[in-house]
């Protein structure tokens, strides 16, 4: 199938004055990252950076005024391909070398092994064409050739570190079992829980390559103890605490966890 050329690759929306939303309009919804951008007093934060199909900083150059930390919610290929566009790069300890070198990353669902299609199926994913991307980025680009540019972290999370922007403060949850080192960026003032592919309203995955159930329900435990008024996920529409505990819990149901 032949794919036109995209006019713009990135999109982007306002949450409010401090926060935006960018993600690729072009690419299928499992691999279309959101990618939010916090303005801070002193510095600003980058969570996630999206394929990298195209130039994250130069697309978005002029929210990227200030000094920035690109944080990775985890190194899952649709999440970090602009990191090594940034100099200040933030990630768990768990998974820094697979953002140094990232795993092997496809734009086809024919690059995804039979186990993993499976998964994401069941998951509720839709494969219903081999490519993954709806439009090209430009005349040039080859398909089947992608890959994921590597990216040395400056700072390796751990549970419990606080990201300073200057005027907000926000706590980083360990939250393993979609990834072991899969983070959470909470900010208690305001409820807002940025949750990385941990929980967002989608079908969540829980049997790829990485992920643990077991871990993941402990984590899910964690998440429910949070007095969290919006969650803003690395994937899907930005959620309340309703619908975050509905959400935690049709995850327990799932697994067995309730009656
Ligand atoms: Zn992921």
């Amino acid at each position: 199938m032949s794919l036109v050329i995209a006019d713009r690759w990135f999109s982007r929306k306002r949450i409010d004055d401090d926060i935006t939303l960018l993600w690729e309009p072009h690419v299928v919804p499992l691999l279309r990252c959101n990618i939010w951008h916090i303005k801070g007093r002193d510095r600003d934060l980058l969570i996630d950076t999206g394929l990298g199909v195209c130039s994250l900083r130069e697309a978005a150059k002029d929210l990227f005024a200030k000094d920035i930390l690109a944080i990775a919610t985890h190194t899952h290929y649709d999440h970090i391909g602009g990191f090594h566009e940034f100099e200040s790069c933030a990630v768990h300890r768990c998974e820094a070398h697979s953002l140094v070198r990232p795993e092997d990353a496809t734009l086809l669902s024919s690059g995804f092994s039979t186990d993993e299609l499976e998964s994401m199926v069941e998951a509720g994913y839709v494969f219903d064409r081999d490519e993954l991307i709806l439009a090209l980025p430009h005349q040039k680009f080859d398909i089947a050739s992608f890959q994921i540019k590597g990216a040395k972290p400056k700072w390796l999370l751990e549970d419990g570190d606080i990201i300073d922007t200057g005027d907000r403060h926000f706590q980083v949850m360990h939250l393993p079992g979609h990834s072991p080192g899969s983070i959470g960026l909470w900010e208690e003032s305001s409820g807002t829980l940025f949750s990385g592919d941990a929980i967002y309203d989608g079908p969540l995955l829980d049997n790829i390559p990485g992920s643990n159930i077991e871990d993941y329900l402990n984590t899910m435990e964690a998440l429910r103890k949070l007095k969290v008024s919006v969650v803003h996920g690395g994937h899907g529409q930005s959620f309340g605490r309703e619908r975050f505990l509905t959400l935690i819990d049709s995850f327990m149901t799932r697994h067995g966890q309730y009656a």
